[in-house]
C-alpha cells in the first residue's frame, strides 16, 4: 500500500464523517432541511472521491462519469445548505442547468475529443459557477454575525479556487498523458489537500452556524411572548435595562409606558379566552407597527404591557401613547365580534440620564392607576406629588 493510497482515503473520511455529523444533528432539527443539505453534500463528496481515487477502473474510464456527478452534487448541495440557511430560494435550476453544461463538455473531453486537462476545468468551472451563486445571493442580505461573513467567504474563496486554481496549477505542471500520471500529479494531490482543508473548513462554519440559530432560537423561547409578539417580561427587563444604560451612556433621556387593558376579566368573561388572546395579539401587532425604532416592548403580565423609549421626553412619550390608545379599536377590527370595542390605559414615566428601570416602572404604574381610576381609556403622566414643606 502507497502513501497516495492512504491520502486517497481522506476526503471519503472526512466527508463520511461529516455527513453522519450532520445526519445527526439534522435528525434533531428536522426543520432545518439546510442541515439535511449539509449531509447530501458530504456524503456526495466522500462517493466521489472514493469512486474517483479507490474504486475500480471501468472501460473508457467510465468511473469519472459519477465521480464527476458528485463533485457538482456537493457543490450544489452544499451551495442549497448555505443559501437555505438565510431562507432565501435555493437556484436548483440555475444550478442544474450549470452541472449539465459543465457535464456535457466533461462527456465530450472523456469520448469525442479526450483531454484531462480539459475535462478538469469543465468539471472545475461548473462548481466554480455554483460557488458563484452563493456569493450572488448573500451579497446583498446584511451579515450581522461573524459567522456569517466567514459562510461568505468559504463562497467566495471556493469561487476563485475552483476557477483560478486549475487554470494555474494546469499552465505550470502541464498536461497528462493518462489516469496514472493523473492520480500522482501536483494538482491531484494539491486538489486532496486543499479539498480536505476547505472540507473541515466549511464543515466547522456551518456547525457553528447550526449552533448560532439554535441558541438565538433558545433566547427567543426564553424571551419572547409567542401571543403578542413582544418580549416577556424576562426579556423585557434584560433589553430596557441594557437600552437604559446606553441612554445613560449617551446622555439622552428615556420615558417607560406601562399599559393595561381595560376590563379584560368582563370581556374574557362575555366574549371567551379566544377573543382576549386575539385583542393582547392585536395590541402587541399594534404597538410593534407605530412604536418607534430603538423601542423595547414587553407583555408583562397577563395584559399588561411595558414600552421603553431610549431618548424621549415625556410629550414624544404621550403622542405614542394617545396613538397606542386611539389606534387599539381599529387594529381589533376584524378579529373580534364587532360589538366589542377594547379601550387601554396608559401610564407614563419619563426619566432623567441615570434613572434605573425599576424606579421608572413604580412611577408609570401609579400613572396607571391614577388613569384607572380617572375612569379608564385615557393616558396618565406620572407627577411627583408634591414636597411637603418643611413644618417651621
Ligand atoms: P382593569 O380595567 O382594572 O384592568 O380590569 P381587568 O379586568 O382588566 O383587570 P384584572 O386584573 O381584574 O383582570 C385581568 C384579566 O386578564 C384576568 C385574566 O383572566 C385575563 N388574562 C390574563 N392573561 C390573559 C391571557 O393571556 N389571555 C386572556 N384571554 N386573558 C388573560
Ligand atoms: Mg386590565
Ligand atoms: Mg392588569
Amino acid at each position: 500500500m502507497t502513501g497516495q493510497f492512504f491520502i486517497s482515503l481522506l476526503n471519503p473520511g472526512i466527508g463520511l464523517l461529516f455527513a453522519a455529523a450532520f445526519f445527526l444533528l439534522w435528525l434533531n432539527r428536522r426543520d432545518q432541511i439546510y442541515v439535511a443539505y449539509a449531509a447530501i453534500a458530504y456524503l456526495a463528496s466522500a462517493l466521489a472521491f472514493l469512486i474517483q481515487d479507490v474504486g475500480p477502473v471501468l472501460p473508457f474510464e467510465l468511473q469519472r462519469i459519477p465521480s464527476n456527478l458528485g463533485f457538482l452534487a456537493t457543490g450544489a448541495f452544499f451551495a442549497a445548505a448555505i443559501v437555505r440557511r438565510y431562507g432565501l430560494p435555493v437556484p436548483w435550476r440555475a444550478m442544474a442547468a450549470t452541472a449539465a453544461l459543465s457535464m456535457a463538455a466533461f462527456l465530450w473531453f472523456l469520448l469525442g475529443h479526450p483531454s484531462i486537462a480539459a475535462r478538469i476545468y469543465a468539471i472545475s468551472l461548473g462548481a466554480g459557477v455554483i460557488a458563484l451563486m452563493v456569493v450572488r445571493a448573500l451579497w446583498p442580505i446584511a451579515k450581522p454575525h461573524l459567522i456569517d461573513r466567514v459562510l461568505f467567504w468559504v463562497a467566495a474563496l471556493s469561487a476563485v479556487n475552483l476557477i483560478i486554481r486549475p487554470l494555474v496549477i494546469l499552465s505550470l505542471g502541464g498536461g497528462f498523458d493518462n489516469y496514472n500520471g493523473f492520480q500522482q500529479s501536483v494538482y491531484w494531490t494539491t486538489v486532496q489537500f486543499s479539498q480536505a482543508m476547505v472540507s473541515v473548513l466549511a464543515a466547522i462554519a456551518l456547525m457553528v452556524a447550526v449552533a448560532i440559530d439554535l441558541l438565538a432560537e433558545l433566547r427567543v423561547q426564553a424571551e419572547g411572548d409567542p401571543l403578542s409578539g413582544l418580549l416577556n417580561r424576562r426579556g423585557f427587563e434584560a433589553a430596557a435595562g441594557a437600552a437604559l444604560r446606553r441612554a445613560h451612556d449617551e446622555r439622552r433621556p428615556a420615558a417607560l409606558l406601562v399599559a393595561d387593558l381595560d376590563q379584560f376579566k368582563a370581556i374574557n368573561d362575555t366574549h371567551g379566552h379566544a377573543v382576549g388572546d386575539a385583542i393582547i395579539a392585536a395590541f402587541g401587532a399594534h404597538v410593534g407597527q407605530i412604536g418607534p425604532a430603538g423601542m423595547v416592548a414587553g407583555r408583562i403580565g397577563g395584559e399588561e404591557f411595558a414600552l421603553l423609549l431610549p431618548g424621549a421626553g415625556i410629550e414624544a412619550a404621550r403622542r405614542l401613547a394617545e396613538a397606542i390608545r386611539t389606534g387599539l379599536a381599529p387594529a381589533c377590527e376584524g378579529r373580534i365580534p364587532a360589538a366589542l370595542t377594547p379601550t387601554v390605559s396608559i401610564g407614563l414615566a419619563a426619566g432623567v440620564p441615570g434613572e434605573g428601570l425599576s424606579r421608572l416602572m413604580r412611577q408609570a404604574d401609579q400613572a396607571l392607576y391614577q388613569a384607572k381610576r380617572a375612569g379608564r381609556d385615557r393616558v396618565r403622566a406620572f407627577s411627583p406629588a408634591p414636597v411637603p414643606r418643611a413644618i417651621a
